[in-house]
């Protein structure tokens, strides 16, 4: 759409100083504009409480945005230009006396489009919505953007969402999940849904299992004090890791439009097979980084970092065995995995097909199962093995790679998600939104494992920082005859 179809936003960041605007929204507002996507009368209006004069802000959030936009991509015209729609206001969300100088600096325009983006925390969202609806800011051309986590648990998540829910309707509350974001998830969704070729395999008769792992090699870094209340599973699981699996599970929607997508979404949340009590131990592992080293380099334990408590039985890793009980995936094992300080990082999904029914070329020839991989960290490519004959006589086969990879298919710059996402607000697109009922299910499949956890009374087993994780998430596949598809 040309900018200016678009409506001119008043893109209101709250947490206009913190990490996430600074190293990610900023510079992605940054890209909307030098690439014209942003009405030319549209204003980004930043709020803290640090007290900072409009120079020196504009001066931080260049700095910012030179360092974390791509190499060449910062140029100082389309800077100056950025720069002039950017204001700073210094104002503590939690007290509503301060709202008043929101709402006169944003004016009274009801032709523009008002986003409040809440990049805070969330235990100030409903009280910013409910100071912004007390000096008349949410009418029904506002919008809110929430960031994730929504909520610690079922009932804390229900008590954000009522909050915002009295003052926002369900249609105009933005639910980020930046995963979704990503160019090679909505390409899951070309592959599954644009293409004839694999919707007969997509189901239990030909998919062995499927594996998705997320994982990181450093650790908590400076979000000690946020993590050791969160963990993985609040952390990763409920919102990233579950996403994922929705839109590989998921039925065709019947329009590619916010409602219908959640819907198929929603479905599957509701048909994840609760994990609960005993089970949980069979089916779920645990763990947290002690020390450990990584190409030489000592990294510290867990409970040695900034902000963590020494005592702490926060898991840094999570793995477990999900299944969906519905006509479509009965019997498919999905494992999700993730951590922190692992031996690699990587994003990606792995659908693993069942064997050949017969070896046909006899000898040593074990047809290794077909794989689609699709992976999104580092890089974002889809891949699927194939079974080959090796050149010259006789019939001996080899696994070979059809690959595609995005950076090199496409030679256009790739969006980030933010930059995606953003622009979808701006337009009111939801598709990629999570809706609350979305949530709601997945803290309710959520809550029972964690419940699981505490009522065992046992410790995260420990793996070394660096390592691939605790063993026992190999043992989880193993049971079964599976592995991680891992580069070891
Ligand atoms: P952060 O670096 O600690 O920044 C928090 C921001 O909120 C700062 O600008 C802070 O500025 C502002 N703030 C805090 N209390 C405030 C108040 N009472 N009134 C007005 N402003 C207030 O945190 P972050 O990493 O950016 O994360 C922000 C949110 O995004 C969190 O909910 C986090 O879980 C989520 N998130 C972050 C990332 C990421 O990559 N960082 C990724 C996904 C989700 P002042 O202290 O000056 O007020």
């Amino acid at each position: 759409m040309p900018s200016q179809h678009r409506a001119a936003c008043d893109i209101v960041v709250f947490g206009g100083t913190g990490d996430l605007a600074l190293r990610k929204l900023l510079p992605a507002l940054y890209y909307l504009h030098r690439d014209n996507h942003l009405h030319p009368a549209t204003r980004v209006l930043a709020l803290a409480r640090a007290r900072h004069e409009l120079p020196a802000y504009r001066q931080l959030v260049q700095r910012h945005v030179s360092q974390y936009v791509a190499q060449g991509d910062f140029d100082q015209h389309s800077w100056d230009s950025f720069a002039e729609r950017l204001d700073y206001m210094s104002l503590d969300v939690s007290q509503r006396v301060e709202f008043p100088k929101l709402a006169k600096a944003l004016g009274k325009k009801s032709d523009r489009v008002r986003l409040f983006y809440l990049a805070t925390f969330p235990n100030l969202f409903a009280a910013t919505a409910h100071h912004l609806a007390s000096v008349g800011l949410t009418d029904g051309r506002s919008r809110i953007v929430l960031e994730k986590p929504l909520g610690q648990s079922l009932t804390t998540a229900n008590a954000i969402n009522d909050g915002i829910g009295s003052v926002f309707d369900e249609a105009r509350v933005f639910r980020i999940d930046h995963y979704l974001g990503k160019e090679a998830v909505q390409n899951l969704l070309a592959l599954r849904f644009g293409n004839a070729l694999f919707e007969p395999l997509w189901r239990n008769a030909h998919i062995d299992h499927v594996q998705i792992s997320v994982m990181e090699t450093v650790g908590v870094e400076n979000r000690g004090d946020y993590y050791d209340h969160a963990g993985a599973m609040r952390d990763m699981v409920q919102n990233h890791l579950l996403q994922l699996l929705c839109l590989v599970a998921m039925e065709a929607p019947v329009h590619f439009e916010p409602e219908a997508v959640r819907n198929e979404k929603l479905k599957i949340l509701e048909a994840l097979r609760p994990i609960s009590g005993m089970d949980v131990q069979d089916s779920t592992v645990r763990g947290q980084y002690s020390s450990g080293q990584r190409a030489g380099e000592k990294l510290p334990a867990y409970y040695f970092e900034k902000s963590v408590d020494h005592d702490s039985n926060t898991e840094t890793f999570v793995a477990l065995k999900a299944e969906i009980d519905n006509w479509r995936w009965a019997g498919v094992p999905f494992y999700l995995r993730t951590g922190k300080a692992l031996a690699q990082r990587k994003s990606e999904i792995v659908i693993q097909f069942k064997a050949v029914p017969y070896r046909l070329f006899g000898g040593s020839n074990e047809p290794a199962h077909n794989r689609l991989v699709i992976r999104l960290q580092p890089d974002e490519s889809i891949s699927l093995s194939l079974m080959a004959k090796t050149p010259g006589r006789g019939m001996a086969l080899q696994e070979v790679e059809l690959d595609l990879n995005f950076a090199d298919a496409f030679k256009r710059r790739r969006w980030d998600a933010y930059e995606r996402l953003l622009l979808d607000v701006i337009e009111g697109d939801a598709t990629l939104f999570m809706r609350r009922d979305e949530i709601e299910a997945a803290w309710r499949w959520v809550d029972p494992i964690i419940q699981g956890w505490q009522d065992c009374y046992r410790s995260p087993k420990r793996y070394a920082a660096g390592s691939w994780g605790p063993d026992a998430a190999d043992s989880l596949l193993d049971r079964l005859g599976h592995a991680w598809l891992d580069e070891r």
